[in-house]
């Protein structure tokens, strides 16, 4: 087993603010938005007939690419209010903690890395233990802090590692991971139109 190791760590994104600012770059550039629920994948092709069709489904291509290899990792925070803490921290051992704040005083606590688990049920006793974590790495952290809420996610995860050429994980990873697709579909573009040339 790994030893735990503490982080203090000032880069953050707030995930918000940041995927509104994607949407808007997208969108100024000539991008279009069009929302539908696909109930497989191969729907996407109508929408109206595209060229391209990059799948980023995240969880969802589970069921709609059939891709059984996919799994969620269940993860819960708390939100509180404290705006006493200034700096993000983190430590990785047997549990992932965390404490991320945002700019408007608010504080994400985290948190869990539960493979497998789709319970989107909050767990009382879980945020307590996320408290507890946090308050042993940030000596204070209860002090004039107000709880907001409890918060269940899923972090897209697949057995066999990631399919580079049709997923994107991660925020970390979405910028290499979109460079990549963006190759390999100039890539398939070249051969298609030199096959057209023949
Ligand atoms: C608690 C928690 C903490 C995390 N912390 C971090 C972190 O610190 N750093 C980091 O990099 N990542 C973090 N992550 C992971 C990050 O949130 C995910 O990796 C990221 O959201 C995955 O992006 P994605 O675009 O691949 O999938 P998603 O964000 O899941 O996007 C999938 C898209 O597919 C669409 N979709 C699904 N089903 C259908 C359907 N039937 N028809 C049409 N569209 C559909 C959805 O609407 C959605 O837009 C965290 C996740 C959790 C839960």
């Amino acid at each position: 087993m790994q030893p735990p190791s503490t982080n203090s760590h000032n880069q953050r994104e707030h995930v918000y603010i940041y995927l509104n600012w994607l949407r808007y770059s997208f969108v100024t550039q000539g991008g279009n938005i069009s929302r539908r629920t696909l109930r497989h994948f191969r729907e996407a092709a109508n929408v109206p007939t595209p060229d391209v069709i990059v799948n980023c489904l995240g969880i969802a291509a589970r069921d709609l690419v059939d891709d059984r290899a996919v799994y969620p990792i269940r993860g819960h925070t708390v939100l509180v209010h404290a705006p006493h803490v200034k700096i993000a921290i983190s430590r990785l051992g047997k549990d992932v903690t965390y404490i991320i704040p945002r700019e408007n005083g608010d504080v994400i606590l985290g948190g869990t890395m539960e493979s497998d688990n789709s319970d989107p049920t909050v767990d009382l006793s879980t945020s307590i233990a996320i408290l507890d974590r946090c308050e042993a790495l940030y000596s204070g952290l209860r002090k004039g802090m107000v709880y907001k809420t409890s918060q269940v996610g899923f972090r897209p995860a697949r057995k066999g590692g990631v399919r580079v050429e049709t997923e994107v994980l991660g925020y970390q990873t979405s910028w290499g991971s979109s460079n990549r697709v963006v190759e390999l579909i100039e890539q398939e573009w070249v051969q298609l139109e030199n096959k057209a040339r023949l």
